[in-house]
């Protein structure tokens, strides 16, 4: 008898030091970096669902945007990425937020909510762009105005898109409700110009979109690279 409460006694005992020991362990791992850490980025299809956004003929921005969100997953999944996407269908992301303010709002807060769910390394947002002038085109990434990493992102970024398109763009600060009010560094994709002939006919090409979600991967790792706390690559970049 005596010798059976000694058993129960340490079961009782050992099953959480060792659990405990062994989250001390995978803990320590990660610490170290000898396991792979969780690399998840937040893809963000602009508009979706009654908001259409911009749009020329029948194209849609929305459908385009989900499109290359699509495609973009693709690409970045096969690099070891987790992605989260803010809508995978023609909907938008209004229902995360069902109280108050109007829908288009809702649907903006729904996306910020997400986001700060999931706590992404990054947010890359998917637009594009209009303007009355209809020689514009090319892909422009947008950060938030004083956000220095986001920036550090957009100009990685601009730099991949530049080398596969024919006109070469710069980056630009700007105010948007999602990239202002999301933590980690976020940026705004605008793929192409809805207005220009050339470009239009680009974002409805499959094998394009692919070449600029390779050109976003591209930048993003670079733009992880620059983070890596080595010492020569840290030193006078800030
Ligand atoms: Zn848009």
């Amino acid at each position: 008898m005596i010798g059976l409460y000694i058993v129960v006694i340490r079961r009782r005992v050992l099953v959480p030091i060792l659990l405990c020991l062994t989250w001390l362990a995978v803990f320590g791992l990660v610490l170290a970096g000898l396991l792979p850490e969780r690399r998840v980025i937040v893809i963000d299809p602009g508009h979706g669902g009654i908001d259409g956004g911009t749009s020329s003929g029948n194209l849609l921005e929305k459908d385009v945007n989900l499109r290359m969100g699509h495609i973009l997953r693709q690409v970045l999944e096969a690099h070891e990425y987790q992605v989260v996407m803010t809508r995978t269908d023609d909907s938008d992301v209004s229902h995360f937020v069902p109280e108050g303010a109007s829908r288009y709002r809702r649907d903006l807060k729904g996306r910020v909510r997400l986001v700060g769910r999931v706590r992404p390394i990054s947010l890359i947002s998917i637009h594009v762009n209009w303007h009355k002038d209809s020689w514009r085109r090319g892909a422009i990434v947008y950060y938030q105005n004083g956000e220095a990493e986001s920036r550090l992102l957009a100009e990685a970024i601009q730099r991949e898109l530049n080398a596969i398109q024919p006109v070469e763009r710069q980056i630009r600060a700007a105010d948007f409700y999602v990239l202002r009010n999301t933590d980690a560094p976020a940026v705004l994709v605008e793929i192409g110009f809805i207005s220009n002939p050339e470009d239009r006919k680009l974002m409805q090409d499959e094998a394009y979109l692919t070449k600029q979600a390779e050109a976003i991967r591209a930048g993003i790792e670079a733009f992880l690279r620059q983070l890596e706390p080595s010492a020569e690559s840290s030193k006078g970049r800030r």
